[in-house]
């Protein structure tokens, strides 16, 4: 607290990333990093962006990464938006499209960073609740009196997936406001919406380097929309920050998106460990929500999640427990890692 703070600060409740703590050495399960290093093609790409020219400013229109986002996903590149982790895409979007007006519709559990942006603007969050399985019912989202809708898609942290199909009746029924679809996690097993963009000039589609392709160090988001959409954020953009994406991250997100097989590998290999960890839990007698993610979202009948959490931590293995939070405090969220990290979850379950 302090007398220079503005109402604003005073009123904020910024965002709670998980914890990186730095005492020891972790077994990291709590913020959905992948385990696997990013595309060679990548570091290559990086390091040479390191010894070439750090002392010229990047291209503030990041023009080689939206070419090749654009290429990747067969658009025109007036329809790739990039920015500083998907984050800073988010937050755009939310200043740009969902402020001053009326209140936001979004799931009651889903991704807390959205109701963080919405106090950051003054919008009032409208929020739907999942039905009692946790699923996103398109039909809830009919009839609103929104500035906008958004849909996380699989959703955070329940791991859940919606069809296609889902996702256009969300659209139908919402043609005069943006929705937003956020895709974080979509490369692990869902539908992409990507493939409506084309058809719905109220559509943004937001994904991110951090999950699939194993880049969260060099923070690097984008979002596919019309191009009108897709300006409105490069104006917004410009008014704040004209350099949001360094060379570094520029060289590493372009090679990276020219390196498909590489993510297709290892994100095969992060579903092969999903379901083996996913059937492993069951026999330990967790129930499992059907993961369509990087992360497993599970809850026990007998044992209490935070004593879970805190025991696996002692172990030397974190986990994410959302504390007392209505209607998840029952649950711990699982990031799937490696084979051999998982087998030490597993046994260390085993134990308690
Ligand atoms: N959306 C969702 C649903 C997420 O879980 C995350 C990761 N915390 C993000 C967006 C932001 O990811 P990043 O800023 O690393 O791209």
């Amino acid at each position: 607290m302090s007398r220079f703070w503005t109402k604003k600060i005073t009123e904020l409740d910024p965002y709670v990333p998980g914890e990186q703590p730095q005492d020891k050495q972790y077994i990291k399960l709590n913020t959905n990093e992948s385990p696997y290093s990013p595309s060679p093609k990548a570091l290559t790409a990086m390091s040479e962006a390191v010894s070439e020219s750090l002392r010229l400013y990047p291209d503030p229109n990041c023009m080689t990464l939206k070419n090749a986002l654009a290429k990747q996903y067969h658009f025109d590149a007036k329809q790739v938006f990039v920015g500083n982790g998907s984050d800073e895409v988010l937050a755009l979007a939310f200043m740009g499209y969902f402020a001053g007006g009326k209140p936001l519709a979004f799931a009651d559990i889903t991704y807390s960073f959205y109701k963080v942006y919405a106090n950051l603007y003054d919008i009032e969050p409208a929020l739907i609740p999942l039905t009692d399985s946790f699923d996103i019912d398109p039909n809830d989202y009919q009839n609103l009196d929104v500035s906008g809708v958004v849909v996380t898609n699989p959703n955070a942290p329940t791991g859940k997936a919606l069809p296609l199909s889902d996702i256009e009746k969300v659209l139908q029924a919402n043609p005069d406001v943006v929705v937003l679809v956020d895709e974080a996690y979509v490369d692990f097993g869902a539908e992409s919406a990507t493939n409506l963009v084309n058809q719905y000039p109220n559509l943004l589609v937001v994904q991110t380097f951090s999950k699939s392709r194993a880049l969260a160090g060099i923070r690097v988001g984008y979002a596919f929309g019309h191009p009108d959409l897709i300006e409105g954020l490069e104006r917004l953009k410009n008014s704040f920050n004209s350099y949001p994406i360094d060379r570094i991250a520029l060289a590493g997100a372009t090679a990276a998106v020219e390196d498909q097989d590489y993510l297709a590998e290892i994100c095969s290999k992060t579903i092969a460990t999903r379901e083996w960890a996913s059937t492993e839990l069951t026999k330990l007698g967790f129930n499992i929500l059907k993961s369509a993610t990087n992360f497993v979202f599970v809850t026990h009948p007998e044992k209490d999640a935070e004593a879970i959490y805190l025991k696996l931590k002692e172990e030397g293995i974190l986990v994410r427990y959302f504390g007392k939070k209505p209607r998840i405090g029952k649950y711990l969220r699982i990031t799937i890692g490696t084979d051999a990290e998982m087998t030490a979850l597993v046994d260390a379950l085993k134990v308690l």
